[in-house]
């Protein structure tokens, strides 16, 4: 059984948050003296820390409480702080796949956290075989699964198997969820207390520069999250661009739509040439390609301006490629045609 006590820090649950002048009053209305702000200016006044309003706004397009959302500095911020909330450094230890998103490792570093990692397999899925020897590792408190996955593109399947057994905290980042047929794991946040479940506004919401992420999860985890926060996480100007961008939903399904239709068009011709070996299955806004080299390839696109992940380091010869414009995609088309 879950006993998030068991997996929590000692130091976080003992933990009384910072309290900030936001806090104690937080109406509209009023001569505001308590913050040590400057009187004067347009962005003079600290943002809400709760991003009440955007939340408010999440809570009814997701059909889910605010008191389930917290909302965080771009996804990466809830990544870091589910490893501070959850593994003691120097001691506990977290677990991931590879190949998977990079930050995962970086900041098991920073945190000093020993990060486990389990090769897919050659499908791309989960060797549960192998996953299930960790599993009743009493140090394990963090299993980081990334689906639709960066940089494979696929979405990973017996998430709810792991959950099911996993007696730590699951962390679904479903970055790439909206480009995907998946069904999205924030609806079984009430089925499984160790279920965290992150999004973003960096990819389908087109909003990176904002640096606006989500976590998804009951109230309890969600209030550990909140607790050791940086009290004014995400800015006013950022949580603005949120709010604008939920307003406007059509654009939104629009904009998504373009890129899905350009991404079959671009699998398509891909397909066609010659250095590409092999045109990988994607559920997310990028295609993972096999060519003959890789880095020479990936070397030679950029002399042509156009710039890809080259992902040789950890996939052989593999080059990862975001779904651009029709006129991006063109040009990249062109490009890899001229090699
Ligand atoms: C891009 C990406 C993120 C980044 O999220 P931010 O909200 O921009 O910090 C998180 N996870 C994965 C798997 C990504 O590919």
């Amino acid at each position: 059984m879950f006993v998030l006590e068991n997996v929590v820090r000692k130091n976080i649950l003992a933990l009384k948050s910072y309290s900030s002048a936001r806090d104690e009053f937080s109406g509209n209305d009023g001569i505001f003296l308590d913050a040590n702000e400057n009187p004067f200016g347009t962005l003079n006044r600290y943002p809400d820390p709760y991003q009440k309003e955007l939340k408010k706004k999440l809570s009814e397009l997701k059909s889910i409480p605010s008191e389930n959302i917290f909302i965080g500095n771009g996804s990466d911020e809830v990544i870091d702080l589910a490893f501070r909330i959850f593994c003691d450094p120097a001691k506990d230890k977290a677990l991931t796949f590879s190949p998977t998103y990079g930050m995962y490792d970086v900041s098991a570093e920073i945190n000093e956290v020993e990060l486990i990692k389990i090769p897919l397999d050659e499908s791309f899925q989960i060797d549960l075989n192998c996953l299930e020897k960790y599993l009743n590792d009493e140090k394990l408190k963090l299993i980081f699964i990334c689906s639709p996955n960066n940089p494979t593109g696929n979405n990973l399947n017996n998430i709810e198997w792991i959950l099911q057994r996993f007696k730590g905290i699951v962390l679904v980042d479903e970055a790439y969820i909206d480009f995907s047929n998946a069904d999205s794991f924030v609806k079984k946040i009430d089925k499984y207390p160790n279920l965290i479940v992150s999004q973003t506004f960096s990819k389908a919401w087109g909003l990176a520069a904002a640096r606006v992420g989500i976590a998804y999860s009951n109230e309890k985890n969600i209030s550990l999250f909140s607790k050791v926060k940086a009290p004014y996480n995400v800015s006013e100007l950022n949580q603005k661009a949120a709010l604008d961008s939920l307003e406007n939903y059509s654009e939104f399904e629009e904009r998504k739509a373009a890129i899905m239709e350009q991404k079959e068009l671009l699998e398509k011709e891909l397909m066609k040439i010659s250095i590409v070996k092999k045109v990988f299955h994607s559920d997310a806004n990028f295609i993972l390609i096999e060519t003959i080299d890789a880095n020479k390839i990936y070397n030679e696109l950029v002399m042509q301006k156009v710039i890809t992940r080259n992902r040789n380091s950890i996939m052989k010869n593999c080059i990862r490629i975001t779904v651009g414009t029709a006129d991006e995609n063109k040009k990249l088309l062109i490009a890899l045609n001229n090699l």
